[in-house]
């Protein structure tokens, strides 16, 4: 028998330099193209998609574990333990050739998280002798707040199979969350294409959801002033379903962009100017061109 499908959100959290985006890299395995830090109101960001048989992990960023101190700490403290708590498992990634015990910022951080933790020593292949590793490992071990401690080096590949097998058995049995295509080099416009999906559905009949399809033709990030541009496609696949779509004078487009910009605005943290289009191409269902432009054909 086939095991269940497991899906879930994993966030790699720890100090700069680290080495986290190279973990991140490696795991996922293609260069992401990494949208700059957005500012502390964000919860999460996704920054990359392992697609594996029987198994989708998404990575997300949750800035702010770090910051310290200040008439703000207790709220920051509670945005992370929130923020890490929307996802199913944590992943404290620290530097295994500095030979510290963990940063108590960070275990304080994490008293509240009701998420699985685990711990990434990083850079072993820096540390020498071989024989410094297992007091380090004792000291990580004496904290008794993680639920895998795994030493790795992200840049040559150390135990980083054995480290996404141990992420993936502890995510929650879930089909897949985004479309498992070839290309996750943005995973984002996966997300800005299902959420305009759910607007569509929200807000017009039954007719027209089904029938549509949303593709995002550009996701560009301003830094002065700092939002995020979006344009995307909705396609129908009749006439009439575009009218229902557009609605008198523009009125239901609008509506359907409001909430889903409302939507991306929290989930990115950063304001967003969304413009919608509505394009009419027949039979997208059956055309397999289309369906694979739309980025709808799994490919793994
Ligand atoms: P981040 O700030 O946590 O995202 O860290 P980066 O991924 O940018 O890595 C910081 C530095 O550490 C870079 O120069 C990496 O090449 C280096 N680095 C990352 N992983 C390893 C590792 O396993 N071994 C060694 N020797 N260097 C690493
Ligand atoms: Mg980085």
């Amino acid at each position: 028998m086939t095991p269940a499908p497991r899906a879930g959100f994993v966030a790699l959290v720890g100090r700069p330099n680290v080495g986290k985006s190279t973990l991140l890299n490696r795991l996922v395995g293609v260069k992401l193209a990494i949208v700059s830090p957005r500012p502390q109101t964000t919860r999460t960001r996704i920054t990359g998609i392992k697609n594996l048989t029987g198994a989708q992990v998404v990575f997300v960023d949750t800035p702010g574990i770090h910051e310290r101190g200040g008439a703000l700490h207790e709220l920051m403290a509670k945005t992370v333990a929130r923020a890490l708590d929307d996802v199913d498992l944590v992943c404290v990634v620290d530097d295994a050739s500095d030979g510290r015990p963990p940063d108590p910022t960070i275990l304080a951080r994490l008293e509240r998280v009701r998420r699985p933790v685990f711990a990434c020593l990083n850079k072993i292949d820096l540390v020498r002798p071989k024989s410094r590793l297992l007091p380090l490992l004792e000291t990580w071990q004496a904290s008794r707040r993680f639920g895998e401690i795994l030493p790795i080096s992200a840049s040559r590949g150390d135990n980083c199979d054995r480290l996404l097998d141990c992420v993936v058995a502890a995510l929650p049995e879930h089909p897949p969350l985004f479309p498992a295509t070839s290309t996750t080099d943005q995973p984002e416009t996966f997300f800005v294409a299902e959420v305009v999906r759910e607007k569509l559905f929200v807000f017009t009949r039954e007719e027209v959801p089904y029938a549509s399809a949303v593709r995002v033709e550009e996701l560009a990030e301003r830094v002065e002033p700092p939002c995020l541009v979006i344009r995307a496609t909705i396609y129908v696949e009749q006439e009439s379903q575009k009218a229902i779509v557009i609605g008198l004078g523009g009125r239901m487009l609008r509506q359907i962009g409001t909430a889903a910009r409302r939507d991306l605005e929290t989930f990115f943290g950063i304001k967003v100017f969304l413009a919608l289009t509505v394009t009419v191409r027949r039979a997208w269902r059956k055309n397999a061109r289309t369906l694979r432009e739309l980025g709808f054909l799994q490919t793994s």
